[in-house]
């Protein structure tokens, strides 16, 4: 269209009409092949695995991760190719209520083994609110912010898929993975709430258990289950107007832990003061840690333990499995909400519907 201004009324005056304006995207893109990661194979992943590639050591992870069956065998084939190479490390569970000091004191922590004992720290978790939020709260490298930067340290944050048996399942494989990868050390991070510190529990060689000192009743506020898992015990925040505290707390901790009989380890868990903020206290713990993994290395108690948590595992995913195959066949899903209305109706009892469901699934299993 010409321009207005070019009207006979604007005598000398002409504006030159312009080219269409281009499109905002460059046109060419679009028939560029997108440029996409290149597809690696079992070998590519284990070799960069092995050689501590760290982009490798990602996208092995996020296979792992991944609802895909091909996924899922390749990174089975890849879990196994990288067992020979994983083991040798020191597995350290963290657990805390949210607000405890978990990641400003693993940042600590993991700064100071770093300088103390070199090697390689990777920091995983297990988050059971990711599998609601889909997002993880836990392990994520914002709030680690000395690690994050870290040239040894791999921070890789919950798994956010399926149950929490499966979300943990897969933060014990990322173990192997990191393992084979040259990671001696292992942080697994968990929020203190029931379940996940069992599932924590169950992968870990020391379980940490972060405490802060409250009103004065935390003891009543601590499960009975938790005191008989933790290898230790670190009351955070141990600082300012906080310390006294913190001490009457410990000896109340020290008191309660003498109530239990000696743990299997034979090791009595001990009672830490520190503060995560301000860095005090922070060796001490560690220097407990390192003596209780001599300590049960010397016992033959460090192996047990392992050897005891690869059979929870083989139980576990046989337990995952079977119960994965049952509620997500199609077929079963239908017939398990016709019983769930018949139950409702009170048409059969709860147990006659479930021992019905099991038989046909049997039958069609035998079909097959
Ligand atoms: P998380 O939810 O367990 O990971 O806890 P954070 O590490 O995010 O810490 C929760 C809050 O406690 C933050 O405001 C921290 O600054 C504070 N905090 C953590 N460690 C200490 C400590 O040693 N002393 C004090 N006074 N505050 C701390």
């Amino acid at each position: 269209m010409d321009h207005p201004e070019n009207d006979s009324q604007y005598q000398g005056l002409k504006v030159e009409t312009s080219p269409e304006n281009p499109g905002i995207v460059n046109p060419y893109l679009k028939n560029r092949p997108r440029a996409r990661k290149r597809e690696l194979s079992v070998a590519d992943y284990v070799e960069g695995i092995r050689k501590g590639d760290v982009t490798i050591l990602s996208r092995a992870v996020t296979l792992l991760e991944s609802t895909r069956p091909e996924h899922e065998a390749m990174a089975q084939e890849v879990i196994e190719k990288c067992l020979p190479f994983a083991g040798n490390s020191v597995r350290i569970g963290i657990s805390g209520v949210p607000g405890a000091g978990k990641s400003t004191s693993i940042d600590e922590f993991g700064i100071h083994v770093l300088n103390e004992k070199g090697g390689k720290l990777a920091v995983l978790a297990i988050d059971p609110t990711s599998e609601r939020t889909k997002g993880s709260i836990l392990g994520d490298k914002t709030r680690m912010e000395k690690l994050a930067v870290h040239p040894r340290s791999f921070i890789r944050p919950s798994p956010s898929s399926g149950s929490l048996g499966g979300v943990a399942r897969k933060t014990r494989e990322t173990i192997v993975l990191c393992e084979a990868a040259g990671y001696d050390k292992i942080f697994i991070e968990t929020v203190g709430v029931g379940q996940s510190e069992t599932a924590c529990h169950s992968m870990v060689d020391f379980f940490l258990v972060i405490q802060v000192a409250g009103t004065g009743d935390e003891l009543q506020g601590i499960k009975r289950g938790i005191m008989e898992m933790a290898d230790g015990i670190a009351i955070n925040k141990c600082d300012g107007d906080n310390v006294e505290r913190c001490r009457v707390a410990a000896g109340h901790f020290k008191n309660a832990l003498h109530l239990f009989p000696l743990p299997d380890s034979g090791w009595a868990p001990r009672v830490y003061t520190y503060s995560g903020f301000f860095g005090t206290g922070i060796k001490e713990i560690w220097d407990g840690i390192y003596e209780y993994i001599d300590f049960v290395k010397a016992n033959g108690y460090f192996d047990r333990r392992r050897r005891q948590q690869n059979r929870y595992w083989m139980y576990e995913t046989i337990d995952q499995r079977l119960r994965n195959s049952f509620y997500q066949d199609p077929e079963m899903e239908q017939r398990l909400i016709a019983a769930e209305n018949s139950i409702e109706l009170g048409q059969q009892t709860s147990f006659m519907a479930a021992h019905r469901l099991l038989e046909q699934y049997f039958l069609k299993l035998k079909e097959k």
